[in-house]
């Protein structure tokens, strides 16, 4: 009786039964879990493989060094298995009613004690959101939103489609996203408690320099918040030598290469 969606499943394939305005079994949305990681950075969340990154304050070294660019980062889960098939659905499948179930993903990922003036989309290059059709961080961001009841402000301005990241070291990251965001809204912006909300992160780089740009106009605090994080402590386990202790998901070739965490 799927009558919004009569087929089966998009990431099992089971048959579907009942009307929903998801694509997908209620086994498939139940099935993400919690990011677990019993070594964590206390600031930006990153996992590990063991504590060796953290100093005491229990920081990671590119929050130590201030590197990353936000406050803070929190997220759901890992970017892997089913979440990150329903996040793929929503995003190039064209299912925007995947942000609902996302979005309350997203919600549960803030620590109850945090508090936000205003919920931040990522915004996306026009051009890309006219293909698409939507913005996914928008979508998320008005769940998240009404769920916490803080305010939602498309406060920045995506001014040119950034070429691919991947293969690039922090610093080439850094420098491809530099004036890549322009602050909109400057005096709703200035001393107040952001939170910047996105699909998944990555390398930290666009998240890193979309915070710098809300900094720049004023915010007092900026914390990312994204349904997944990129999980590379399998990676890290089978990498060569010490310097995968220092990879983090927000590192990149050149961050994990400089400094000691000894
Ligand atoms: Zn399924
Ligand atoms: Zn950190």
């Amino acid at each position: 009786m799927g009558l919004v969606f009569p087929d089966n499943c998009r990431i099992c394939d089971a048959p579907l039964s009942g009307v929903s305005r998801v694509p997908v079994c209620p086994r498939c949305l139940a099935a993400p879990r919690p990011l677990a990681s019993e070594y964590a950075c206390v600031n930006c969340h990153a996992p590990f493989v063991n504590r060796h990154p953290l100093d005491d304050e229990g920081r990671c070294g590119l929050c130590r060094r201030g590197l990353t660019g936000f406050d803070a980062a929190f997220a759901f889960g890992s970017y892997e298995g089913e979440l990150r098939k329903l996040i793929q659905l929503f995003k190039y499948g064209g299912t925007p009613t995947l942000a609902r179930p996302l979005g309350m993903l997203l919600a549960s990922a803030l620590p109850r004690e945090k508090a936000f003036d205003l919920v931040v989309p990522m915004p996306m290059h026009w051009r890309r959101r006219w293909s698409r059709g939507f913005n996914q961080a928008e979508l998320l961001a008005d769940v998240l939103a009404a769920r916490l009841g803080f305010a939602k402000l498309n406060a920045v301005r995506r001014r040119k489609a950034t070429p691919p990241q991947a293969g690039l070291t922090g610093a080439q990251r850094r420098k491809n996203m530099s004036g890549a965001f322009k602050v909109r809204n400057a005096d709703r912006i200035r001393g107040k408690r952001i939170l910047l909300v996105d699909d998944v992160l990555t390398t930290g780089s666009t998240a890193a320099a979309c915070a710098r740009a809300l900094k720049r106009a004023g915010a007092a605090y900026v914390a990312v918040i994204t349904v997944a994080r990129a999980d590379r402590r399998m990676v890290d386990v089978t990498g060569p030598g010490p310097d995968r202790f220092e990879t983090s998901p927000l590192g990149g070739v050149l961050d994990a290469q400089s400094g000691s965490t000894a």
